[in-house]
């Protein structure tokens, strides 16, 4: 039982470096975030060693007492954030969260509604070569001219092919959808409404986004992006039977046993998102969404070909439209990459790009806020951002912006008690 470092140097420094990539670099992948110490503690402990198929209470292995305590916690907390009365906190991921709902409602050619993944969708909700895709008759929905969803083709759609289940929600869209809405139509056409939170759970719990909860027949999430805990996902609902065909289909349907580590991990940042320092993390991981899309607006920026879909946010990131752009999404990818902002590249709707190359970026706030980021420092890297999509940018100028990264970085250490 000797430390990583003398077991294992190779894995020891591969994780050390990526500690220092996290800190020298700006983190801007919306889907990313930094856990709090303590989430990784919990992640990292001896529960990792616990065999523990079933639920609390009712599990297949002897010993079970302590991470029972661990998993009941996680359960009520997270029943807590979101007023759900039914809760499984199982699933090793977001996309086996959707796989267990979709086995507990559906059958193998069923019909599901879900947004286009070039319009912004999950590729759980329906992509071509995923299981969701192969396993169901796929309608895919869309986003209009103004990069809205559009609500009168969701209920033309589902009239048209009466699914099973209509599947709202996002992995890049930047505005609320109407939660109200779908279930009305969802009953009118009698599927089941899944609302998949992955992205905006923690605006959701900080009282900041509308909650899906209410409406859905059946609520999925990840737990690691806006909530900042460990890699995993969840699943939500107000329905017992519901609640039961979820159980079922997670534990024995498609998982054995629980990773309770990384439950132990959920019920801590659970816990830790119903805590006043959390909802001012996610005013700001807003407030810095709103800045940036503010300042890639500004005058100036259209002519470098630069434009931002659906004119602003509503959420914690912001879809940059490269299509009028002598860059493309994977140049402006790497470019940003010199200075040191990691963001990914992302289809715009339309892309007359390949999908490799893309016309557009995906940019989040949600890791730069739980670093410190206030209202000065997302003005700066909007403005960083924004001088680095002018084409015209020299080497120069590379390394005076990467410069400016430099300085954020260095005003806010991540992780000091671990450096
Ligand atoms: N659902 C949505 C909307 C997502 O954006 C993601 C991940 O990006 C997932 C599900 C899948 O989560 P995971 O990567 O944990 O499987």
């Amino acid at each position: 039982n000797q430390p990583l470092k003398d077991v294992d140097p190779d894995v020891a420094k591969a994780l050390d470096d990526e500690r220092l990539r996290q800190e020298h670099t700006l983190e801007m992948i919306a889907s990313e975030n930094f856990a709090p110490v303590a989430v990784m503690e919990a992640q990292g402990s001896v529960a990792t060693n616990k065999y523990a198929e079933g639920y609390p209470g009712r599990r297949y292995y002897g010993g079970c007492e302590h991470v029972d305590v661990v998993e009941d916690l996680a359960r009520e907390r997270l029943k807590a954030l979101y007023g759900a009365r039914y809760v499984n906190v199982q699933p090793h991921s977001g996309a086996q969260a959707n796989t267990a709902v979709f086995f507990a409602l559906l059958q193998p050619g069923d019909t599901i509604l879900g947004l286009d993944l070039a319009h912004g969708g999950h590729l759980t909700h329906g992509m071509r070569i995923n299981y969701s895709g192969k396993m169901f008759q796929v309608v895919p929905y869309h986003v209009n001219d103004e990069g809205l969803v559009d609500m009168d083709e969701v209920a033309r759609l589902a009239r048209e092919h009466k699914p099973k289940m209509i599947i709202a929600g996002w992995s890049a869209y930047p505005r609320h959808l109407d939660f109200a809405r779908f279930r009305e139509i969802a009953d009118e056409v009698g599927a089941y409404l899944m609302v998949d939170m992955a992205h905006f759970a923690g605006l959701v719990a900080a009282g900041l986004h509308p909650n899906p909860v209410p409406h859905a027949h059946v609520t999925t999430s990840t737990t690691h992006k806006t909530l900042r805990g460990p890699r995993g996902g969840v699943i939500l609902t107000n329905d017992p039977e519901l609640s039961k065909k979820v159980n079922s289909a997670v534990f024995p349907g498609m998982q054995g046993g629980p990773l309770e580590h990384v439950i132990a991990a959920k019920a801590v940042a659970f816990k830790l998102a119903g805590e006043p320092e959390f909802a001012e993390q996610q005013k700001r991981t807003l407030e810095g969404a709103h800045i940036l899309a503010e300042r890639l607006t500004r005058p100036g920026m259209a002519e470098l070909g630069v434009h931002v879909l659906s004119g602003g946010t509503d959420v914690h990131l912001v879809l940059v439209d490269l299509r009028d752009s002598a860059l493309d999404g994977r140049q402006a990818e790497d470019l940003l990459h010199r200075i040191g902002i990691t963001v990914n590249r992302n289809a715009v709707p339309n892309d007359p790009r390949p999908p490799m190359v893309t016309s557009g970026l995906r940019i989040g706030t949600p890791a730069l806020a739980t670093r410190g980021f206030g209202a000065e420092e997302f003005t700066e890297v909007a403005d960083i951002i924004g001088e680095a999509l002018d084409p015209a940018l020299d080497e120069a100028g590379i390394e005076r912006l990467s410069a400016r990264v430099k300085a954020l970085t260095e005003k806010f250490p991540l992780y000091p008690a671990l450096a």
